[in-house]
């Protein structure tokens, strides 16, 4: 007899499965890791499948079981089916998935959270209602981190199958797993190659019960999962765009949910386009103060200070309380906005804000490009040009403001803030520093600048919301007053009704023949620097998919595919 055998090495993506001959004596099944010699090496392979019959002329031999059934003839398919999506060959996800195995036995990797956090009755009233209804459906539950934490809490406590919870982060795997009492393992980029094996033996036997992990736990075995929770679903550090493979975390889940019969809980600020269909439920949040940076009554000393912001900040501080201060100065897009009145000129098809490129502007929504105006649309000055305040410079203003105030800055350069009273951070206080339950509340939350993170890309507007909603579930937990400032309320105001937002934009996406309604897939030859992008219909993925696997393997493909499913109906037409 025949095993098709899958080798647990790194192969160009032409390479599927590879025949051996079964040694006389010996019964192989599906899902056993076998010893194999492949290119006069001693390494290990996984049998996909037996067979009577073989096409290759030249056969070794295999003869010896390192793991008996390991993996199901379901897991097999569900890897082999990432793998086909993803352009690789089935080798790099079953690598992926079994990285480890080869490692000796470590003891156990259990472990017990012991911090404690304690919740409002209105939000456990919520999470009571999410879990009934995750019981029946998968669900989309809007909440703060701290609701997050509550809910994988509460579901932990009642569990009777696996839990698995996929972060997109090695500091979000172990603030979970700080909060939960019931032992547990996490499995993340820093787990040790022995603890691996030993998480993923007792994960796929059923022993282990909860797993925490980034995106490798997406993939693995398991033996009976109840319920697969994402957090903060719109992360793009659920997939792996820097190497392969590059698979998404979240459309393996979908795959693994399917397998195991089990409901997914999406646990996140706001809902993504990609979940439009699922059920929701939302943590309550306080209403928000948008302010107009462009409107001449709330023009201050500074520019990015409003006059409402300005008086806020002053009453907090007289009530003892202190004020959190998001302004991303870094990492964002260029902009183009008019020095006399803060205009940011729009696309004229879509009204997204623009992406700026060396010589011009280009929608990242409709793709219309735009020169760049000699003057400015609103005010008819010759002062539009590319702007940019640090948050040095904000800092520096807002002494001058409040002389009396200690102000401290959390960035990546400087994370200690003791005994300040406005703390003025970047998006990395809130991946990196922020700790869940708080002891000293703000009294105020604002976001400086809430566009600054438009106009890099078609995601852009999505990612907007999503802050905004992190900050208002964030002054629900500290009970503070939000007041959210931008230059373009035409974008944001829209943003503050959830439910329309999502409808909107998912219209758009539609229109514009965007993913989760097309797939696409980014290009790279090696010595070229240019990235071509192909887009398709969902109809159309599985013929792209048969050329694009032709490709030499130095051609870098990185897909964005919302679902692997490949017979998805396609929503365009
Ligand atoms: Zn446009
Ligand atoms: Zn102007």
């Amino acid at each position: 007899m025949i095993a098709q055998i899958i080798p647990l090495v790194r192969l160009p993506r032409k390479f599927a499965h590879f025949d051996y001959l079964i040694a006389e004596g010996i019964t192989l099944s599906v899902g056993d890791v076998v010893n194999i010699q492949f290119k006069h090496c001693e390494t290990l392979g996984v049998v996909r499948g037996i067979s009577k019959s073989t096409e290759q002329s030249k056969l070794s031999k295999v003869d010896r079981i390192a793991f008996k059934q390991l993996l199901t003839a379901d897991d097999i398919l569900r890897l082999e089916k990432i793998a086909g999506q993803i352009v690789q060959s089935p080798s790099s996800i079953f690598l992926a998935t079994l990285n480890g195995i080869e490692q000796k036995m470590q003891q156990t990797t259990l472990v017990a959270g012991t911090q404690l956090g304690k919740i409002d009755a209105q939000t456990a009233g919520t999470i009571k209602l999410a879990l009934q209804t995750l019981a029946k459906h998968d669900l989309c539950f809007e909440t703060s981190l701290e609701g997050a934490i509550a809910t994988v809490y509460s579901l932990c406590s009642r569990k009777n199958q696996q839990i698995l919870i996929l972060v997109p982060r090695e500091r979000d795997a172990e603030i979970f797993s700080s909060y939960i009492p019931n032992q547990h393992a996490v499995l993340h980029g820093k787990t040790k190659q022995s603890q691996r094996r030993w998480i993923l033996e007792n994960w796929q036997s059923g022993k282990l019960q909860i797993l925490i992990g980034t995106r490798q736990a997406s993939l693995l075995p398991a033996s009976n999962i109840g319920t697969i929770i994402i957090y903060d679903p719109d992360c793009p550090d659920h997939a792996n765009s820097m190497r392969n493979p590059r698979f998404d975390a979240r459309a393996s889940s979908e795959l693994l949910a399917k397998q195991h019969d089990a409901h997914r809980l999406f646990l996140g600020p706001l809902s993504r386009v990609e979940e439009l269909g699922v059920n929701k439920i939302k943590s309550t949040i306080p209403p928000c103060q948008l302010v107009d940076l462009g409107n001449q009554m709330e023009r201050t000393n500074s520019l990015l200070i409003s006059d409402l912001l300005q008086k806020a900040i002053k009453e907090a501080l007289q009530n003892k309380k202190s004020v959190l201060l998001s302004y991303n100065a870094k990492g964002v897009a260029k902009r183009l906005q008019c020095k006399a009145c803060g205009h940011i000129p729009l696309c004229g098809t879509c009204g997204a804000q623009p992406h700026v490129r060396s010589g011009d502007l280009v929608c990242p929504v409709c793709k219309t490009e735009m020169w760049i105006p000699q003057i400015c649309p609103a005010c008819s000055k010759k002062t539009l040009g590319m702007k940019g305040i640090g948050n040095k410079k904000l800092a520096t203003d807002l002494q001058k403001m409040f002389p009396q105030a200690h102000i401290g800055i959390i960035d990546k350069e400087h994370r200690y803030s003791s005994n300040a009273s406005i703390i003025l951070v970047t998006e990395f206080y809130f991946q990196s520093s922020y700790k869940p339950f708080p002891i000293d509340r703000f009294g105020l939350i604002a976001e400086i600048c809430i566009d600054k993170s438009l106009g890099t890309d078609y995601l852009s507007s999505m990612t907007t919301a999503q802050r905004l909603y992190r900050i208002l579930h964030m002054a629900s937990v500290h009970k503070a007053k939000v007041i959210v400032q931008t230059w373009v309320p035409e974008i944001i105001k829209p943003m503050l009704d959830a439910e329309k937002f999502l409808k909107s934009e998912s219209e758009l996406r539609k229109a514009y023949q965007l993913p989760p309604f097309t797939d696409q897939f980014e290009i790279k030859e090696k010595a070229d620097e240019n990235i071509k992008v192909i887009t398709c219909k969902h109809k159309d993925r599985d013929q792209l998919l048969k050329k694009l696997t032709s490709l030499p393997n130095t051609t870098t493909i990185k897909p964005t595919l919302s679902s692997y499913e490949t017979q998805s109906s396609d929503n365009s037409e």
